[in-house]
């Protein structure tokens, strides 16, 4: 972003109406894809901004506009999103910094989030595809979840894999599992709004204590997709399912789809990273079709 950063301050200033410069710049680490910083300007606003290559705007307008949907549910938290744009040969992200320094309050996330999961749509999938991790996630509208999750999830990942090198008796093994979806529920779920990426790394709590999302997937769908990620690397903490439950109790089926549901992020750590996890995904594949046979 070197040298770049003269279009950034022009656009927040335009913004919020006043001359904006910057008078720190500081790289932040922990983030999977993007590089990121914390800026402050000369009034003491603090602000983060994430960058990439140009090719990745898209990701960049998804991550918007799923910060603004998330932002006007009102349920939880998120980082107020500014603006996105590009600049030379980088594309960028502006939104408000938050402060992470609160202690979990991990009841109140699972009750906020259980909030967010009764904002409703009539269609699942979302008006634009977004990104989960690098990969292309879409989210072409359908009324029907089992077709939603059979062709825009669970397919769109397996055909990857193979091309990424998944083992054919996988493959197949997934496609078989693929065609039997309706096996899985007794009755259709709701189209939620969901986060969509809720592993630990993408929840924190501010200065307030309050409960924070950010680096969204967004797209309506079955809420358990949601739990089932929260689940995948060693679950939150007690309290947050024990609100989440209070507040919207879940299915006894829920046990079973979790892993139906958490295929879809091993098969994408496969098509990201590789190697044990093609293993992992013909395992739960195997137990998946044990529960239907
Ligand atoms: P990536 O898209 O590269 O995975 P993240 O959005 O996860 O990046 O952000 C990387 C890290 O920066 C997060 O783990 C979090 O600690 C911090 N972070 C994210 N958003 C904000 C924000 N709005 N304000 C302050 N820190 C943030």
């Amino acid at each position: 972003m070197n040298g770049n950063w003269k279009a950034i301050e022009q656009r927040l200033g335009q913004l919020l109406g006043k001359s904006i410069h910057f008078t720190q710049i500081n790289s932040v680490g922990g983030g999977c894809i993007n590089q990121a910083w914390h800026v402050i300007d000369q009034y003491k606003q603090h602000w983060f901004v994430k960058s990439n290559h140009i090719d990745l705007l898209p990701m960049f307008e998804a991550e918007f506009q799923g910060l603004k949907t998330l932002e006007a549910a009102q349920c939880i938290r998120v980082p107020q999103a500014m603006f996105y744009g590009k600049v030379a040969q980088h594309s960028y992200l502006v939104m408000e910094y938050i402060t992470f320094s609160g202690k979990a309050h991990a009841g109140l996330a699972g009750q906020q989030l259980a909030q967010l999961h009764q904002v409703y749509a009539k269609r699942f999938g979302w008006m634009i595809n977004n990104t989960i991790g690098a990969t292309q996630q879409r989210n072409e509208q359908n009324i029907d979840w089992m077709a939603f999750w059979k062709h825009q999830r669970l397919r769109f990942q397996l055909d990857l894999a193979l091309h990424n090198g998944l083992s054919q008796q996988v493959y197949k093994q997934g496609f078989s599992l693929s065609e039997r979806l309706p096996e899985f529920f007794d009755k259709p779920p709701q189209a939620s709004l969901l986060h969509g990426d809720l592993w630990g790394g993408n929840l924190a709590y501010d200065q307030y204590n309050q409960p924070v999302i950010f680096d969204p997937a967004i797209y309506y769908g079955d809420r358990e997709t949601d739990l089932a990620m929260t689940e995948l690397f060693g679950g939150f903490e007690p309290s947050f399912y024990a609100a989440y439950n209070e507040y919207y109790p879940l299915d006894s089926g829920y046990k079973t789809r979790k892993t139906l549901y958490n295929l879809y992020h091993i098969l994408n750590h496969f098509n990201l990273f590789g190697s044990g996890y093609g293993m992992q995904a013909g395992k739960m594949i195997q137990r998946l079709l044990s529960e239907i046979n």
